[in-house]
């Protein structure tokens, strides 16, 4: 067992910088109020005390009182180049002054120039060549799944239980996640299938002698519950808010061969995943050697800004022109520059690279934390996007969602953002921007060795 690094104790950030600009905005209490008279009450807020963050560069944000934290959380996994990029705020600066919206029933250029870059970084020979743009992850999986079923002709849909696809009335079908799910809101024509959640297999089988059942579940669920012809499956190659689930590397393999000989097309819900963030790969779907026939994106992919994205081949695109279908904000030019000048940094900045290598060596801090404490169950994903599931012990894997919520209160003291996920909360989602560098990694470790070590005194 290795002993713990005290040397870095007491913890502090490895870059510390005052706030970018002095705060002169509305004082914290009115913000507060505002919020709770005049905004919906279904917004969810992290933290006891909430947080007020009013300045952001690169890996870091700070809040009204000048106080600095890393971003271990990027704003939900949209942040990926880092906060106010310099080039990107130029960039967007100069297109807001010049033009900000006028609809794609006219010609722009920006919007040719994203859709030929992010054709350019699918798969060599995969087709994946036409991009519809989209506001938000949600809209741009409705896309894919009407153009699927406008497709194949066929309706059922097949999306994985623990999974996220949005909160659209489409998505939301999708979904299927209880937290998430509204009484009122049908999911007709969606079977779940099971995913590939090791930790707390459905089956209590163990991998590799469990032949991957989950993934073989698939064949049994369009048998029994549709016609035996589907119109597609959507997964996410790791599910994030599921809980960091990444599946064995045989799953989507045998996966997409089952829908593929039931009719269906397969899509990669690449919200959370795409963009370099698991490292090895640009796409998450690459990392188990699969090609998809459509690919939805959001988040990562315009560093923040509302943009969403289906790309696929042009003959399951054609079926868009079936009807009239419009989005009016999908492809506006500010999105469009903000969205080029990102995959611009991605990989100009090798950014890619950079969440493979530190977030290797995070992994490897993570996984030591495991041989520590009781409380770390399992420990998952790849690249800059990683979660550790925390248990109250390791026999009986009950999920400790208490101490997961205690722990980002103690980090965010310490100066660190974390998210949590997974149907019980217990998983600790950190999904930092892909700049952080190897200190902001340890200090992420540090942060957790010490929160983890009081946490656990406690209970
Ligand atoms: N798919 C995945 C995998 C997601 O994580 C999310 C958002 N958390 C969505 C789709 C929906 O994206 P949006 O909130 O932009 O609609």
């Amino acid at each position: 067992m290795t002993t713990p690094d005290t040397s870095r104790l007491p913890l502090s950030l490895p870059h510390p910088a005052p706030p970018p600009r002095p705060y002169d905005g509305p004082p914290r209490e009115e913000v507060i109020a505002l919020r709770r008279q005049f905004l919906s009450p279904g917004l969810v807020q992290y933290y006891r005390e909430p947080l007020l963050i009013v300045d952001g560069q690169m890996q870091y944000v700070w809040d009204e009182t000048g106080k600095q934290y890393l971003d271990g959380f990027a704003g939900i996994v949209t942040i990926s180049v880092g906060h106010c990029h310099p080039e990107i705020v130029e960039r967007v600066r100069e297109q807001v002054g010049r033009l900000q919206h006028t609809t794609t029933i006219y010609l722009h250029p920006t919007i040719g120039q994203l859709a030929q870059k992010m054709a350019a970084h699918m798969p060599t020979g995969s087709g994946l060549d036409v991009s519809y743009f989209t506001n938000s992850g949600s809209e741009a999986n409705e896309i894919a799944i009407l153009a699927s079923r406008e497709h194949t002709g066929n309706v059922d849909v097949v999306s994985l239980r623990n999974s996220y696809h949005g909160g659209t009335q489409g998505a939301m079908a999708l979904t299927a996640h209880g937290n998430w799910k509204f009484k009122s809101s049908p999911s007709h024509n969606v079977k779940n299938a099971t995913p590939g959640y090791c930790y707390r297999c459905p089956y209590g089988l163990e991998y590799p002698s469990c032949d991957v059942r989950c993934a073989r579940d698939i064949e049994e669920l369009i048998r029994y519950e549709t016609t035996g012809e589907v119109a597609c499956f959507i997964g996410e190659p790791i599910q994030g808010v599921g809980g960091v689930v990444t599946p064995p590397p045989e799953y989507f393999q045998i996966v997409y061969d089952i829908v593929r000989r039931h009719g269906g097309l397969c899509i990669a819900d690449e919200v959370q995943t795409g963009f370099g963030r698991t490292g090895e790969h640009f796409w998450g779907f690459e990392n188990w050697g699969v090609t998809p026939d459509l690919v939805t994106m959001a988040k990562g992919i315009a560093n923040g800004a509302p943009l969403g994205a289906c790309v696929t081949r042009p003959e399951i695109a054609q079926v868009m022109a079936n009807r009239v279908h419009f989005n009016t904000y999908g492809g506006n030019p500010i999105s469009m520059t903000q969205g080029l000048a990102t995959l611009e940094i991605i990989d100009k900045e090798n950014l890619q690279e950079n969440a493979r290598v530190v977030g290797n060596h995070l992994r490897e801090r993570l996984e030591e934390l495991k041989t520590r404490h009781r409380m770390v169950g399992d420990v998952r994903g790849k690249g800059l996007m990683l979660g550790v599931e925390l248990v109250l012990d390791k026999t009986s894997k009950t999920p400790a969602s208490a101490a997961t919520g205690e722990i980002m209160e103690l980090a965010r003291e310490r100066g660190l953002l974390l998210g949590k996920s997974g149907l019980y909360g217990n998983v600790l989602r950190i999904k930092p921007p892909l700049c952080i560098t190897r200190d902001d990694a340890d200090f992420m470790a540090d942060c957790l060795e010490e929160t983890l070590t009081l946490v656990e005194a406690q209970s």
